[in-house]
């Protein structure tokens, strides 16, 4: 695996790749590793012949009161295990690199952005679309890669590249959990081990509404309600939101489809801020 520091660097060795006639899967990250991030790359590896991951903590995506200062970072883990699972190229710019100045120009997400992550998180999409842009330019891929985790991130990602017809192909592979539930994520790293076991009925309340839809409910309120009784029962656990969306619109539902309506959640555990969600009539 070759590791690059800058686009000029970055450019060429992608220009190699492709005068060889390979093709190029991408996977962007913010780093800190774990198997989520690492089943991406196998996802891009199935697709294509050379996989770029970028390693980024992007400051604006970060309101000034998160956690840009704190965010786990652990490059040398990185470097072992993006080079054992296979990526062909480590991108790993420092801001510098990526913003030489202010950005005078951001991307403006639109509607998919308002709801949810977007509305807990004034700017956060335009932090994340604008670094997405950036790395889609500098890499040009054929392919990219983004995990259902992250299911809104996805969906305004998607809706940037068909909007502006960007020739890239939105691949989104499925939330990896850990044996018990919890989806994987490097904020996890925060969680206490008490925080953690709490954190627990996220993925539990998810599970439940999943299970209440498989047994026959479609009501969104009755639905719902099973993941509420459970989350209150956790006191340390503040729910920011909790819903039942379609997945292409993320508008609310009035009554769950058979397959493919996404139920989301956001909580805090203890300091830590945590989202997942599952799709529902999927295993
Ligand atoms: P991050 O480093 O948190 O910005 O995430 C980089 C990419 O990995 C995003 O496309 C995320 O959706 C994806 N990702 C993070 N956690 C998981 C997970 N548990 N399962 C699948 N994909 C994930």
């Amino acid at each position: 695996m070759e590791r690059l520091t800058t686009i000029a660097a970055l450019r060429q060795a992608v220009a190699g790749a492709r005068a060889r006639g390979a093709s190029i899967g991408f996977v962007p990250t913010m780093g800190y590793l774990h198997e989520g991030h690492l089943r991406l790359i196998d996802e891009a590896r199935r697709l294509t012949d050379v996989v770029v991951l970028s390693v980024f903590v992007n400051p604006l995506q970060f309101a000034p009161h998160e956690d840009l200062a704190s965010y786990p970072r652990d490059l040398s883990g990185d470097v072992e295990k993006a080079s054992t699972r296979g990526a062909g190229l480590l991108f790993v710019p420092d801001a510098r690199e990526i913003y030489p100045r202010e950005p005078r120009v951001r991307v403006v997400p639109g509607a998919l952005a308002e709801r949810w992550e977007g509305e807990v998180r004034p700017g956060h999409f335009a932090g994340v679309l604008t670094v997405v842009l950036k790395l889609l330019n500098i890499v040009q891929p054929d392919v990219v890669v983004f995990g259902q985790k992250d299911v809104q991130q996805a969906t305004v990602v998607r809706a940037m590249v068909t909007d502006t017809d960007l020739p890239v192909r939105v691949v989104v592979a499925p939330t990896v959990r850990d044996a018990d539930g919890l989806a994987m994520s490097s904020r996890n790293s925060y969680l206490t081990a008490a925080h953690r076991s709490e954190a627990l009925v996220l993925s539990r309340a998810l599970f439940a509404v999943r299970d209440a839809h498989g047994g026959g409910e479609t009501d969104p309120e009755r639905l719902l309600r099973v993941a509420t009784r459970l989350l209150a029962a956790s006191p340390e656990v503040a729910v920011d939101y909790l819903a039942l969306a379609d997945a292409e619109t993320l508008e609310p539902v009035t009554r769950a489809a058979r397959t493919g309506d996404v139920v989301l959640v956001a909580a805090r555990v203890g300091g830590t801020r945590l989202i997942d969600n599952v799709i529902l009539g999927w295993p």
